[in-house]
């Protein structure tokens, strides 16, 4: 139903007895980063890496065999979302891969902005891609280098020639590795569990897992995992901070604190700075559940209104039947989104959600709430207005498709059919984040990063 999409997330486990049976559980734990496709890849007693992928959720894809057949103390696993642009199973990952250094796994949740010229260099020198994923181009990177020091070496140089967004895991001679992109987009943390370590893209995965967190993989930083313990090395000397905004607004569950900052607690925070900023003649507050509930909690809390279930989710709707055409996604949301008519009737609603991106969504929950028999309905977002695409992982079509980027607020709520709409301030985010850098990109139209020829 949700316009907007994390492409994925990943996890790597050292030193753990049953190491894949734990990221099978952790890698569920990160489901909502990535649903089309998954995989785990585990280093075995004798050095070999076994790898098992597939498309489709965690807890489908792994079977009993699966798991029995991937023993061993260290793994990376990955979940995936489906881009409908981009291949198919061949860019689920992990990959496992050999090069001149020698054979390793890896995964990555992110998006290189200048693949295209580094691909194209690689190509050129008789490289041969067997996906369209920036992942395996980073694979290639690493496998060719044969430095001295060894994998240290040629994950930094490889670090060095990218640029974009990257948190990548690495599975190399029995040594975890795990990497972030200079400006820190997306997040990636590190727990303790027992004598071995947890890394994973949320610290949801860590507490699921009972792993105790430690600190965050910072930007710029390759840290590995090995029988010395853990190290941190430099990739990167850059000090911006640029953490990608709608991580805290929308992608991470709640119950994740990204650098420091608790996802629930910064939602509910900019749902109240959403009311002193747009306070609105209401009944009711309520949410588009479920990504929007806390900031609701904390408009509702602001200004006295009661907060009340005006939307209701069926969670068994089949996913093959929202997407990807139109036609079937706008079934697709009457299916998925009901509205409770006992409570909305004869009511002046205030509706918390998270974004706008397309308007589609937005349309056919005012006009659902309106044949349900409210008065009003009052579009609140707790997210500035989104005018810019995303060239960092995040998977919101082309600017064209943005309604932000075309339309003014007040044609924006025409569109919608709402009586009002309002968005919270760029400056919100700072405030309820606590920070004082991010990537607003998306909003402000501001990138950190060259485009290198793609059109923001
Ligand atoms: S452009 Fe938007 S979605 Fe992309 S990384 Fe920046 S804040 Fe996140």
């Amino acid at each position: 139903m949700k316009e907007i999409h994390e492409e994925c997330g990943v996890l790597g486990i050292y030193g753990v007895d049953q190491a894949s049976r734990l990221a099978f559980l952790g890698l569920q734990s990160l489901q909502h980063r990535g649903q089309q496709g998954c995989g785990i890849a585990v280093e075995g007693e004798d050095g070999d890496i076994r790898l098992h992928k597939g498309a489709g959720l965690v807890k489908d894809v792994f079977k009993e065999a699966d798991l029995a057949r991937l023993a061993g103390r260290n793994c990376i696993g990955h979940v995936r979302y489906p881009t409908t642009d981009v291949g198919g199973m061949e860019n689920i990952q992990p990959f496992k891969m050999t090069g001149k250094a020698g054979r390793f796994a890896l995964a990555h949740n992110g998006n290189i902005v200048n693949v295209d010229i580094i691909r194209e260099h690689l190509e050129s020198l008789g490289h041969i891609f067997s996906s369209s994923s920036d992942s395996e181009l980073f694979g290639h990177l690493i496998g060719i280098g044969r430095a001295p020091n060894g994998w240290v070496e040629n994950i930094i140089s490889a670090a060095h020639l990218l640029d974009g967004a990257f948190c990548i895991v690495i599975l190399a001679d029995g040594v975890l590795y795990a990497c972030r992109d200079k400006y820190g987009f997306h997040p990636l943390s590190i727990g303790r569990l027992g004598d071995g370590y947890v890394v994973a893209s949320e610290t949801c995965a860590l507490n699921s897992l009972g792993a105790e967190f430690i600190r965050d993989v910072e930007p710029g930083e390759l840290i590995s995992i090995g029988p010395e313990g853990l190290k941190s090395y430099r990739h990167s000397l850059y000090v911006g901070r640029r953490m990608c905004a709608m991580e805290y607004i929308y992608f991470a569950r709640p119950d994740s604190d990204i650098e420091g900052c608790n996802v629930h607690a910064f939602r509910k925070l900019s749902g109240k700075i959403l009311f002193e900023e747009h306070p609105v003649p209401a009944d009711l507050v309520t949410c588009v559940p479920e990504s929007s509930m806390s900031a609701a909690i904390g408009y509702a809390e602001a200004s006295g209104l009661p907060l009340e279930m005006g939307l209701l989710k069926n969670m068994y709707v089949a996913r093959t039947f929202i997407q990807p055409a139109q036609s079937l996604r706008e079934i697709g949301v009457k299916m998925k989104l009901t509205p409770v008519r006992g409570v909305v009737r004869g009511k002046s609603v205030a509706v918390i959600d998270d974004s706008i991106v397309r308007g589609t969504t937005s349309r056919q929950i005012v006009k659902m709430l309106r044949d349900a028999g409210a008065r009003e309905v009052h579009m609140l977002i707790a997210s500035p207005k989104y005018a810019w695409p995303c060239f960092y992982g995040i998977d919101t079509g082309t600017r064209e498709q943005l309604i932000g980027s075309s339309k003014t607020v007040e044609e924006i709520r025409d569109f919608i059919g709402a009586d009002t709409l309002n968005y919270l301030s760029e400056d919100a985010l700072f405030r309820a984040s606590g920070r004082t850098t991010l990537c607003t990109a998306c909003f402000s139209g501001h990138y950190p990063t060259d485009l290198y020829g793609h059109e923001g």
